[in-house]
């Protein structure tokens, strides 16, 4: 060093006066007294700190239906090899968990119940810090809605009707119907994923039946069905085809109903319709002081469809009775005289026909000398009407029974059949009742409606004892 000294100025000798010292301390430093023989082993070096691990992957939330499955994967951020743990805060889920290769863990969790929960999973491997994650999951209901409900239903009072229901999920529900206001009565009865509803008419009016199916796990499926229940009853037009509430409101006022009711209200009298289906006896010649009338051989066949079509209309059962013709009167038990009569036989202005309500010898006037204007046809069904048992039911237009008519239908409208068939139904002498379809007597005596008495002759037949039929 001291050749170069000369050579290296005035710097050089400095850094070589001090370095020695440095070193020297170096050195001493570095055997620390380890340099004796009898020393003990140095101490194995501290393990080195754990490397930080953490999961990617993690949702930040989870939902799912119940009983629906959903897999998870999760990564570690090394590909080690650990052990995994996994956890559930809430019991409304199952969890399940495996590692497919190392550093990934994958969870099946299950819905069970709906709720909140909290899925946590752990990883701990040698050398790594332990790697927890967690994240919220929601277990919901699954949806349970109808997927076939009826648009709407319409009936009449009395009829019974059976609809299909059906779920958007295969499932038995348990099904509660509400019925409001009764106007009808449900019941049902449910397969899985179906129900079978039997609907019936109780009242007139209009109704929603709701439908609400449950079943386990799922939502609430709520379902509105409009319902519609047409009353054919009219208690208006019941009192006068059939208790002569028209023409005999209260007591009498006519000779019809003194014939028929004495003075008995409406609400005491009782059904005239004939116990069976009469047979009729047409005459084609009738002969009185007044003069003589004749029905055409074309008369007679108009007066035989009448006869059919009003007994099928107005008891729901074709005619099977017996139809003759003749020039005496028959005037039997059972049978209905048609008789051709002329205006002189009436007092004052003649109408155009006249018939004896329910009587069990009965009688049809047909007046020959209006023909031109009195349409054969819809009058002679008319006096059949009569003679079934019928009154006269005020309708302008409509009721073939209305004594009034404007324009005679050729038809008993579907409401005067409907009154005609339950007083049918209910038979003779059947006593009155506001609704007889909530009357459950089922016979009646024969009694109470009597003729009035035997005609013997054509000049016997008295004309104040029978409706009298303008039909203008
Ligand atoms: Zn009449």
């Amino acid at each position: 060093m001291s050749t170069r000294g000369p050579r290296t100025g005035v710097s050089a000798p400095r850094l070589v006066l001090l370095l020695p010292p440095l070193l020297a301390l170096a050195a001493c430093g570095g055997d620390g007294g380890g340099s004796a023989a009898t020393a003990p082993a140095p101490p194995p070096p501290p393990p080195p700190p754990p490397q930080p691990l953490s999961w990617s992957g993690v949702p930040e939330s989870e939902t799912i239906k119940v009983r629906e499955r959903k897999e998870v994967s999760l990564s570690l951020s090394a590909a080690v090899t650990a052990d995994y743990a996994h956890s559930a805060s809430n019991a409304n889920v199952t969890v399940a968990g495996e590692s497919p290769r190392a550093g990934t863990y994958r969870l099946r969790i299950t819905g069970e119940e709906a709720g909140e929960t909290t899925i946590t999973v752990t990883a701990m491997a040698d050398g790594y810090e332990t790697a927890t994650a967690s994240f919220p999951l929601t277990v919901e209901l699954r949806t349970l809605e109808w997927s076939v409900l009826p648009d709407g239903i319409e009936m009449e009072v009395g009829e019974e009707r059976t609809v299909q229901l059906e779920l958007n999920s295969p499932v038995l529900p348990e099904l509660e119907i509400e019925t409001p206001g009764d106007i009808v009565a449900a019941a049902a009865e449910c397969v899985i994923g179906a129900c079978e509803m039997t609907v019936r008419g109780l009242v007139g009016g209009e109704s929603v039946i709701t439908v609400t199916a449950t079943a386990d796990g799922y939502t609430e499926a709520a379902g509105g069905i409009g319902v519609f229940v047409d009353d054919p009853f009219d208690p208006a037009l019941w009192r006068e085809l059939v208790f002569d509430a028209f023409e005999c409101p209260s007591g009498f006022t006519k000779e019809s109903c003194r014939n028929l009711w004495g003075d008995r209200a409406v609400e005491e009298r009782i059904t005239a319709v004939l116990p069976a289906t009469p047979d009729f006896h047409i005459l084609t010649r009738a002969a009185t002081r007044s003069g003589t009338w004749r029905f055409t051989s074309r008369q007679v066949d108009t007066i035989e469809e009448a006869i059919h079509d009003a007994v099928e209309q107005l008891t729901g059962t074709p005619f099977r009775g017996r139809i003759t013709t003749g020039t005496r009167l028959k005037d039997e038990y059972g049978w209905v005289d048609v008789v051709p009569l002329g205006n002189a036989q009436w007092t004052g202005r003649p109408p155009c026909g006249s018939a004896g309500v329910g009587r069990t010898e009965g009688v049809i006037l047909i007046n020959t000398d209006r023909l031109d204007d009195c349409d054969l046809l819809p009058l002679a069904m008319h006096e059949v009407g009569h003679a079934l048992g019928f009154f006269h039911a005020l309708n302008l237009g409509d009721y073939l029974m209305s004594p009034l008519l404007t324009e005679i239908p050729s038809v008993f409208s579907e409401t005067e059949q409907f009154h005609a068939r339950l007083a049918v139904g209910l038979g003779r002498g059947a006593p009155y009742t506001p609704d007889p379809r909530k009357t459950s007597v089922t016979s009646f005596p024969n009694t109470g409606v009597s003729a009035s008495g035997p005609l013997l002759r054509l000049e016997d037949i008295r004309l104040d004892g029978m409706v009298q039929c303008p039909l203008h």
